[in-house]
């Protein structure tokens, strides 16, 4: 076999692979969206792909010559709502919903000092 072809008969699997792994990603995305969690006021069940989440933001004050003077956003807290009744809830206090942060519906920014 011409090293030419060889390259390519690989290729051709590992284009396969890449596409069965970007299906799965997909079926992930679409099975952890549609996952539902209850909520603790009006006992609504809702999807976490259909529930708002607002995203927090921390400054940090400048230092140095060149440091700080920035916001970062704060990946162990967000709000999000009950899209039944509004609710608000903090993620702080909800560990499913820090490790399922991607996949909420994206809200607002929320900067706080
Ligand atoms: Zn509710």
């Amino acid at each position: 076999m011409s090293i030419t072809k060889m390259i390519e008969q690989w290729d051709r699997k590992i284009d396969r692979l890449d596409q069965k792994i970007a299906q799965l990603q997909e079926q992930k995305e679409l099975a952890i969206k549609a996952e539902t969690w209850e909520c603790e006021s009006c006992n609504a069940e809702n999807e976490i792909g259909n529930t708002r989440k607002d995203t927090l933001y921390w400054y940090e004050s400048p230092h140095g010559c060149m440091g700080g003077d920035t916001w970062h956003t704060d990946r162990h807290d967000f709000y999000f709502y009950c899209p039944s009744c509004n609710a608000k809830y903090r993620a702080y206090h909800n560990k499913w919903a820090l490790e399922a942060r991607e996949y909420f519906a994206k809200g607002e920014h929320i900067y706080e000092r």
